[in-house]
């Protein structure tokens, strides 16, 4: 992943240097408001990033320390980070093999009597079926939560990803579809959860900073509860808002650039390529790919492969539940560890160019058996 970032970004962070006001302000608010009309979204509430909007997101939903909160193994470590954040125990849960996310199945199957919440993620921006979920889970009082960090430009159902979800949460970081450096972003359909996120990602000031620099005499500020700070910086907004405008071209670029792969791919026996489910469109922010035995050539192999022509490819989502911060959990999650063992991220981004895109496909094609 290479950001694609331009001199526009450039003159707006340069115009709020100017200005004098650089930390969370008119920039983010203004950022919120376009961010929340895009993604149709009722309430957006600005972070520093994602896991600090995971964290807040938690909180907001009410999990309390005991409580347990379903979260994919097969994903960023920050998912089930936020969890550890509030004293909840993260319970890993198993995916599918075509989407890489959590399904109804695999989430019923995790829920204990005191899960409290469950946290799903667009991995690698396929939407994931959240319709499905959220009938295990409403019912029985279960606050989903949407792990968005990848998703912006995905689609489900015909909405942006997100915009179904009580609680989204999203990423600015660079590896993402829209980049603010480091940020993060909460959607909420919940007016009383946006107001409460918003007052607590600024130390549970009772007034706003914001509003405490409008006035001359401003009156003296309260703190009810234990807050955090979780604010986005002005000089990231702006970049932001530029970003947003920007990402209709980047998703149309991503998805003409992931055709000419899943076509090579389609041709070489052993290998499949990551793909639109039947509920939605990809933005494609992880391009993946499955390297079957078929293919003659493992992962690790083709790794090489790539990287003697020059290329840079990535070994797929990581899987949290084996790492030494959470080997204890002991759980055997079949389908995560078949992916994180024998899938690979090709490079995809706006500015590759045709010629560097066809060197990753040949190197592809030499790996394994033509059909
Ligand atoms: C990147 C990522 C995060 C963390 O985002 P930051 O903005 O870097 O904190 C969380 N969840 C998922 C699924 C991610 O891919």
């Amino acid at each position: 992943m290479q950001p694609w970032l331009g001199d526009e970004e450039v003159e707006a962070v340069t115009e709020v240097l100017r200005s004098g006001w650089v930390a969370q302000g008119p920039r983010v608010a203004e950022f919120e408001r376009r961010f929340a009309a895009s993604q149709q979204a009722a309430h957006a509430v600005a972070t520093s990033s994602c896991t600090t909007a995971l964290h807040l997101a938690l909180v907001v939903a009410g999990v309390r320390p005991g409580d347990d909160v379903v979260v994919p193994s097969f994903s960023f470590i920050a998912t089930a980070n936020a969890a550890v954040y509030v004293g909840a125990r993260p319970v890993f849960a198993d995916v599918s093999v075509e989407t890489g996310n959590l399904t109804a199945a695999t989430v019923r199957e995790a829920l204990t009597p005191r899960t409290t919440a469950v946290i799903v993620v667009d991995q690698g921006g396929v939407p994931v079926d959240l319709d499905a979920i959220r009938e295990v889970c409403d019912p029985l009082g279960i606050v989903v939560i949407e792990d968005a960090a990848c998703g912006a430009g995905s689609t489900y159902r015909g909405r942006p990803v997100g915009a179904g979800a009580e609680i989204a949460a999203w990423s600015f970081h660079p590896r993402k579809i829209l980049t603010t450096g480091e940020g993060g972003m909460l959607t909420f359909a919940r007016e009383d959860r946006a107001v409460r996120a918003r007052k607590l990602r600024e130390h549970a000031m009772s007034v706003s900073a914001a509003d405490r620099h409008a006035s001359l005499v401003s009156p003296p500020e309260s703190y009810d509860e234990v807050g955090f700070n979780f604010r986005m910086t002005d000089l990231q907004a702006a970049v932001g808002i530029v970003q947003l405008s920007r990402l209709p071209e980047v998703v149309a670029r991503r998805r003409e650039l992931a055709a000419v792969y899943a076509k090579a791919v389609a041709d070489i026996d052993g290998l499949r390529a990551v793909a639109d489910p039947a509920w939605g469109t990809c933005n494609f922010q992880s391009f993946w790919i499955e390297i079957g035995s078929a293919y003659g050539t493992d992962r690790e192999d083709l790794l090489t492969a790539l990287a003697e022509a020059g290329i840079s490819a990535r070994r797929g989502i990581m899987a949290a539940h084996r790492q030494p911060a959470y080997e204890a959990s002991g759980v055997s999650l079949p389908v995560t560890e078949h992916l994180t063992d024998n899938t690979l991220i090709l490079p995809l981004f706006h500015q590759i160019s045709d010629s560097e895109q066809a060197r990753v496909i040949d190197v592809l094609r030499q790996g394994g058996a033509r059909r």
